[in-house]
């Protein structure tokens, strides 16, 4: 038998497949039905493109699960990754400074929202929204409001994976079987205006779900430490867009109630959806605000919980009082991600791919726009870079596919063939391209995607 180095191709993917089905259980995956395809297994990237151990190359449509901004192996970020490992890759914060960590700190204080000065780094997007909402429900024990102890949140959010962020979370798919494990929250109707849940048409409902907030609030007064929301867009729900103004009004609702606004910005941020943060296109200012996915560019796994000054000073006091904030992780600003993270932030603003995402935005707005009178396409929802597109069994009456159809998994299957890969939301096709992505790509992209719609919607009528 030969070394590995003499393996074919076609005997190494196969020997991955096989030690893949063996051992990896992976995320949000049905596994039995995993277990009986033959997977793509990547091994190397370039650009916007994914190379598998076949050879073949895929536009990366999802953008490696939303957080690649650049394309891959960019030189620079590669060359901060590569310096900082010549220094060290990993020391704490728990009672030491570090250089990266100190740097990537300024560097997004310097870009944020105004206001947010004060960085507490992790590791996911789940641990940003444990962090916050441990943070703002620490913030009035100490701040002499011990009664704030509620969070109120909007129904289709999600903010990760674990217990806290579950139960901050209204995804019943995910969500529901965990229940009787969860803190309980109040949730108001989300405002999804294609299916509202209130039977209203905007804009002559004048906004009736942003009153449903409204509501929530006066139903728990002086209660409410918290409105967690995804701003702008609600991502793993289906690209729920926001109506305009609807942010704005979240902000003033909880400047009225006292309670601070938490915007997680984890899908959102970083240029997504045309400004650096969504925040911005309602000129808000969030009290806390999560980030993680883009931050190093789709590199390494770091996360951030940026924090208004008011919020940090209440945990300020002598060593005894213990106001101290009792929560840190292992790899809490890991120098390697922030170095990585650090370079990511200089292209995005200085490198002008961010002033490119609205050009981008325009150029996929026209070439998705055939799609819009597709007798299988409900609605297209985009916000910058950020696109879902909602398949129905029928336009006239909204019916949706049922679970078990697989829609979406269908248009993947199809884009696969044609060189894409895409990650669906059930119905939903989600488009996050990275936002370096070329314009012949991306109209590449846009092109597969149409072509997979209608051949995926054939073979399902
Ligand atoms: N918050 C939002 C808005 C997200 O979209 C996600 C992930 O998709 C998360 C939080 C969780 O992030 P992570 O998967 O890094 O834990």
């Amino acid at each position: 038998m030969g070394s590995r180095n003499e393996e074919t191709r076609e005997a190494r993917h196969r020997r991955l497949a096989e030690e893949d089905h063996r051992h990896l259980w992976h995320p949000f995956t049905q596994m039995e039905e995993w277990l009986a395809e033959d997977p793509v297994v990547i091994d190397s990237a370039e650009g916007p493109y994914l190379v598998d151990t076949l050879g073949h190359r895929y536009l990366d449509g999802c953008s490696s699960l939303w957080c690649n901004v650049h394309g891959h192996r960019v030189p620079e970020i590669d060359r901060a990754v590569v310096e900082q490992l010549g220094k060290v890759a990993h020391t704490t914060l728990l009672g030491l400074a570090s250089t990266a960590s100190v740097e990537c700190a300024e560097a997004l204080a310097r870009i944020a929202p105004p206001g947010l000065s004060r960085v507490f780094f992790s590791d996911s997007g789940s641990t940003a929204a444990e962090i916050a909402l441990k943070m703002a429900y620490q913030h009035f024990q100490l701040g002499g409001q011990p009664e704030r102890q509620e969070f109120l949140t909007i129904h289709g959010g999600y903010h990760g994976d674990t217990i806290g962020s579950v139960s901050l979370g209204g995804i019943d798919l995910f969500h529901r079987i965990f229940k009787p494990l969860l803190f309980p929250v109040r949730q108001a109707p989300q405002p999804y205006c294609y299916r509202c849940p209130l039977g209203r048409t905007w804009p002559s409902c004048e906004m009736a779900c942003a009153g449903e907030v409204e509501r929530a609030f006066e139903a728990a007064p002086g209660r409410i430490a918290a409105l967690v929301i995804e701003p702008v867009m609600q991502g793993a729900d289906g690209m729920i867009a926001q109506p305009p103004g609807y942010l704005r009004r979240m902000r003033e609702l909880c400047d009225r109630h006292g309670a601070l606004l938490v915007c997680d910005e984890v899908a959102t941020g970083f240029g997504r959806t045309g400004t650096l943060f969504a925040v911005e296109q309602e000129g808000v200012r969030p009290d806390i605000l999560t980030v993680a996915k883009g931050l190093t560019g789709g590199y390494l796994p770091l996360a951030a919980t940026l924090v208004s000054e008011p919020v940090f000073e209440s945990f300020l006091g002598p060593f005894g009082s213990k106001r101290t904030f009792f929560h840190g992780h292992t790899y809490t600003g890991n120098p390697l991600a922030c170095a990585a993270a650090v370079a990511s932030l200089r292209l995005l603003t200085e490198g002008g791919v961010l002033a490119a995402v609205p050009g981008k935005a325009a150029l996929l707005a026209r070439e998705l726009a055939p799609l819009a009178a597709h007798p299988k396409v409900g609605e297209i929802r985009q916000r910058g870079l950020m696109v879902g597109i909602e398949l129905v069994r029928d336009r006239r009456t909204k019916e949706e596919y049922p679970y078990e159809a697989r829609a979406g998994h269908q248009v993947i299957l199809e884009a696969r063939r044609r060189g894409a890969i895409l990650r669906p939301l059930g119905n939903v096709v989600v488009l996050m391209p990275p936002l370096a992505i070329g314009d012949d790509e991306l109209a590449r992209l846009a092109r597969i995607t149409r072509e997979s719609i209608e051949a995926a919607a054939e073979r399902l009528s």
